[in-house]
Formats: structure tokens, C-alpha cells, sequence
């Protein structure tokens, strides 16, 4: 196996894979697969509210909220979430990097949007709550937990004032660190990051949010229409709502989401270290108050030889097996992303290889 720092999709646990590789053909005895299988039969059932448990479990979801589990993507969800919450008219975002500016683009076809801060193009810090500028009649406040492309992370939930539910896109660190759901309105996640494929997408939303939408809102993506029928209003995407709930399983049996946040702490430190250590060899340009735990974006050396450095760092890496480290074509550089499924010991090597590199570039 490659060692996969991908952004996304990204490495699922050999565990995982070795399961679904055994039960391809033949689950639990049925003789045919999870993807040939009803949506409507009874071990589907059973899948879809196994992965519905975990996600309970594991976040302590209260009651009073519904968890679905829908297509369409993060993306989707950016549309979703005016259609289904914007009942005012206009909605409040933070905008912290690409994710939530393409949020913001998606919402401004359905209502009025109030940037809460300045628009900036540099996308390496939050804005200091107390210049928030939040406006009265907001139906929500919109953020992204992780922006995946920029490598912000909010660490702790923004506090906003009037009751206004928070909606936060979670698709990078979903999973990945326990939160308070009571906190928020509405969560997102896709699961190709943290626990999962392509294909499926997490929505945890709080009940008196549900039955606001706008007259135009698809039923696939009505919230309302989507619970009243368990999440198969239309036939759900069944194999990748099971691979998620083996990863899910995955993380309960690996020490829930305390280890997954002592674990990737300890996998990005690894990474941040070596940067902070390099002399300036390695450059991390997010403020490190936000830095995110799962992807990191950085850059390798400096002035007129930077692309060539960074072309070397690339051709070098892969040698040793290590894919997928080119950073967003809108930042440039290297990106590592530590999702949940990352070891340790392949972060280790990601650490080893770029001291070993940097000695060798600076002889
Ligand atoms: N939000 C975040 C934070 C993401 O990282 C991504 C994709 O990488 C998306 C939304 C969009 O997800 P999708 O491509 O599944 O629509």
C-alpha cells in the first residue's frame, strides 16, 4: 500500500478494506453484496441504522436531533442548507477560506448572505470574534469547521449571539475530535476524508430546523422529506452508508473520538515540528492559533528556486511511496492531510523524509 496523504478522497483503514473485500460478494450469508442489495431489505436496515447508531454514539447526538444521511456532497449540502433554513431571507457567513466562499456562492442564489468579516483572498487566519458583525434577522450562522484547501481550523465552536443556529461544515474534521452537537443548528460532513468514501454525506440537524423550506427545495435534499423517510425518500447510496459504518465501527473500537484527537494531535505536532525547526526551509502560513490538524498546508524552500525544490520534494516522496502531497492548485506548495485512517508511523516517515530532505538541500 501507498502511503496516501491525499486530501480526498482519501485512505480508508486496511481493517475496513479487508472487510469489505471478504463481504463483496457475499454478505453475511445472503449471497450477494451490499451494492446488489434492496435498500429496502432487511439487512440494509440494519446497516443504515448501525451507521446511524455510531454516529449517535460516537458525537452523544442528543434527541432532539435527526441524523441523515444523503448525496450530493459537501457541495450539495451548500445548497441544502439555504434551501431548508434560509426562512428569513438572509443568513450570516464567516468566510475563512475556499470552502465556505463556495458556500457563500451557492447561498447567494437563494437569499441574501452578510459576510460577518471583510472578504480576504488570504485565507490564513480567523477573524477576531469580537469584529464579527452579525445581523439581526439571520436565519443561521454559517462556517467551516476545516477548510481543507487552506488548513484553518476553528478549535472550539464560535459563540454567537441571539440564538442563531450554527451551522458548521464538518466534511474534514468530522470524526476526527469530539464536539458539543447542542451547540449547533445543522452539521455536515462528507465522509470521503475521515470515515469513508465518496458518495455519502452526514447531516445532523436539530428538529425545530426542520419544515422551513423554500417551496423549491428538491425533495432528495429536504431535510423534512428525508427524515420523515429515514434518510430513503429515494434510494440511498447503501454501499457507501455501509463502508462508513465499518469505519465508524472502525473508530469505536480504536478508542472512539478522544483517541482519534490525541492521535491526530500527535500526527500534525510531527509535521508542525519539523516545519517550525527548519530555519525557515519549510514555511506553514496559517496563524498558529488555527492551525488545522488535518491538512497542512507548507512550503519548501525559498526566492527563485522554490518550484524546482518543491518539484524535487514531490519526485522524492514518491519514490518512497508517499502519494498525493501536492497542495491546492490555488495555494501552490504541499499539502499533508492526516485524516483519522493515517498512522503514526507513516506520519513519522512524512517527518523523517522532509528532515532527511532539507539536510540534503541545504549541503
Ligand atoms: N466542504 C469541505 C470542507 C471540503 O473539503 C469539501 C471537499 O473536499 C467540500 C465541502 C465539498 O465536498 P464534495 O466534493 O463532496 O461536494
Amino acid at each position: 500500500r501507498a502511503i496516501n496523504f491525499s486530501p480526498g478522497p482519501a485512505k480508508i483503514p486496511d481493517e475496513v478494506l479487508h472487510i469489505v473485500q471478504e463481504e463483496l460478494l457475499n454478505y453475511h450469508g445472503q449471497g450477494l453484496g451490499v451494492m446488489e442489495m434492496s435498500h429496502r431489505s432487511k439487512e440494509f436496515e440494519e446497516i443504515i441504522l448501525g451507521a446511524e447508531k455510531s454516529v449517535r454514539d460516537l458525537l452523544n447526538v442528543p434527541e432532539n436531533y435527526k441524523v441523515l444521511f444523503l448525496q450530493g456532497g459537501g457541495a450539495g449540502q451548500f445548497a441544502a442548507v439555504p434551501l431548508n433554513l434560509m426562512h428569513t431571507g438572509s443568513a450570516d457567513y464567516l468566510v475563512t477560506g475556499s470552502w465556505s466562499q463556495s458556500a457563500v456562492k451557492e447561498a447567494e442564489k437563494y437569499g441574501k448572505v452578510n459576510w460577518v468579516a471583510p472578504k480576504s483572498d488570504k485565507f490564513v487566519s480567523i477573524p477576531d470574534a469580537s469584529t464579527w458583525k452579525h445581523s439581526p434577522d439571520a436565519s443561521y450562522f454559517y462556517h467551516c469547521s476545516n477548510e481543507t484547501v487552506h488548513g484553518v481550523e476553528f478549535p472550539e465552536t464560535p459563540s454567537v449571539p441571539n440564538n442563531t443556529p450554527v451551522v458548521a461544515d464538518i466534511s474534514s474534521n468530522f470524526m476526527s475530535r469530539k464536539l458539543d452537537v447542542s451547540k449547533y443548528g445543522l452539521l455536515f460532513g462528507g465522509a470521503q476524508k475521515n470515515v469513508g468514501g465518496a458518495g455519502v454525506t452526514a447531516v445532523i440537524v436539530r428538529d425545530d430546523l426542520l419544515g422551513k423550506s423554500r417551496k423549491e427545495c428538491p425533495s432528495v435534499i429536504d431535510y423534512k422529506v428525508q427524515s420523515a423517510n429515514s434518510s430513503l425518500y429515494n434510494t440511498p447510496p447503501c454501499f457507501n452508508i455501509y463502508v462508513m459504518g465499518l469505519c465508524l465501527n472502525w473508530i469505536q473500537k480504536h478508542g472512539g473520538l478522544d483517541a482519534m484527537e490525541d492521535l491526530s494531535r500527535q500526527k500534525s505536532s510531527l509535521i508542525y515540528d519539523v516545519i517550525d525547526r527548519s530555519n525557515g526551509f519549510y514555511s506553514a502560513p496559517v496563524d498558529r492559533r488555527y492551525r488545522s490538524r488535518m491538512n497542512i498546508p507548507f512550503r519548501v524552500g525559498t526566492g527563485a528556486d522554490q518550484e524546482r525544490v518543491e518539484k524535487e520534494f514531490l519526485h522524492e516522496a514518491q519514490k518512497l511511496r508517499m502519494v498525493s502531497l501536492k497542495g491546492h492548485r490555488s495555494v501552490g506548495g504541499m499539502r499533508a492531510s492526516l485524516y483519522n485512517a493515517v498512522t503514526v508511523e507513516e506520519t513519522r516517515m512524512l517527518a523523517d523524509f522532509m528532515e532527511e530532505f532539507r539536510d540534503r538541500s541545504l549541503d
